[in-house]
């Protein structure tokens, strides 16, 4: 069972207007048994692979140089491959899933605090890391149709083993730790735009690593590269760069934060939410938010007229069975009347399984989401008066 064999694979990326494709080579690896040797296999097929996409993110970027325009030209220039490195990082085996409060949630928080401190990024309060314990709460699109046992009417409890409620889960407290930057705003640093992704995922279950490469090293990775930007490019107003814990179990981390909010809530004006960015084969990327927010609109519609990727909207209440408002961390902002835009893709075949990994995912599609998203910020940062305004009434 120590046999190795790399397994190639291509898939096809096609961008909005079908004006060009490229194909991206995929490594797949048969795991052999020992720990030792998947980590040191699975190391160097990581490294191919980063390489390997590097290539493809350039030849990808390629054809926006052939589109130039002024507004491309303004677009915030990422570093591609720091970009993938970093998701790869936190996507390996040794982060062990990064579920809250466990040994491979604090090595992804160390990991992100190394680079906060690479780049210069200043933390909000004295320290980056804000520790939290909140109760946990399922989230929408984990919920059975079976309910909780405890909601049974008449307060009698049904029997978990006939599968008429679900039991409870044995502990509703969940502690983790977000870690919270800041870039002070050069014209209006006390007003606050907070850019979200939450770094944590499902963990190790039945000895099997969740690495959660999609589901949210990628958003944690895209916010890494926009907050490593926004130091070099100072915003007119503060932004707030929040790597959330505990999302997995009912946005927990978020909830805390806008509970005990650092800041003044009324002084936030926005919030950009980032979760799974880097999987869709078709190149779509999802803004959920502005139908409950509209003075959103008219950024997506700038951001939107660049073809990075092909933006689409919805999932915000248009269709009640599918509103993404509650799945993420958005929500608690929301909940305080905060305008959001939540940036993702729809859920795929390795959504919440053990095959979200970094060679499932899409680097050229990522690359363009995680620059899509860098235009949004940078343009909400621009034209923040009318959705502040907007928040106040
Ligand atoms: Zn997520």
């Amino acid at each position: 069972m120590d046999a190795e064999q790399p397994v190639s694979r291509s898939r096809t990326y096609i961008n909005r207007a079908g004006a060009y494709r490229h194909s991206i080579a995929v490594v797949t690896i048969h795991k052999p048994d020992t720990m030792l040797e998947r980590s040191s296999h699975k190391s160097i097929a990581v490294a191919w692979f980063v390489l390997a996409s590097i290539a493809c993110v350039a030849v990808a970027a390629h054809p926006l140089q052939s589109q130039s325009s002024s507004r491309i030209d303004s677009v915030p220039e990422l570093d591609s491959a720091h970009l993938l490195g970093t998701l790869a990082a936190l996507a390996a085996d040794s982060m062990e899933g990064r579920l809250a409060g466990s040994r491979g949630g604090e090595k992804a928080g160390a990991f992100l605090m190394r680079e906060f401190t690479r780049f210069g990024l200043q933390p909000l309060t004295r320290r980056f890391e804000n520790p939290f314990t909140g109760i946990a709460r399922m989230r929408e699109r984990s919920v059975s149709a079976v309910p909780p046992c405890q909601a049974q009417r008449g307060g009698a409890l049904s029997s978990p083993a006939a599968g008429r409620c679900a039991p409870t889960p044995p502990n509703p407290l969940v502690s983790g730790v977000n870690l919270v930057g800041i870039v002070r705003g050069t014209k209006y640093p006390d007003r606050y735009i907070v850019v979200s992704a939450h770094y944590d995922h499902l963990g190790i279950k039945d000895g099997r690593v969740y690495n959660g490469a999609d589901d949210n090293a990628s958003g944690s990775a895209a916010i890494l590269a926009i907050a490593e930007w926004a130091v070099t490019h100072p915003p007119l107003n503060s932004i707030i760069f929040a790597w959330f814990d505990g999302e997995e179990e009912g946005m927990v981390g978020s909830t805390e934060f806008v509970r005990r909010s650092p800041v003044p809530l009324d002084r936030i004006a926005a919030n950009v939410n980032v979760d799974m960015v880097s999987h869709n084969w078709k190149g779509e990327l999802f803004a959920a938010g502005a139908r409950r927010y509209p003075v959103m609109q008219p950024l997506l519609d700038s951001v939107q007229t660049l073809g990075l990727i092909t933006l689409k909207q919805g999932h915000d209440g248009d269709i009640p069975t599918d509103d993404w408002t509650y799945r993420s961390d958005q929500a608690p902002f929301h909940a305080r009347g905060i305008p959001y835009i939540h940036f993702g893709n729809e859920e795929h075949a390795d959504y919440h399984a053990p095959t979200d990994t970094f060679e499932h995912i899409y680097p050229g599609f990522f690359y363009r989401s995680a620059r899509t998203i860098a235009d949004f910020v940078r343009l909400l940062d621009r034209g923040l008066d009318p959705v502040a305004a907007a928040r106040a009434r």
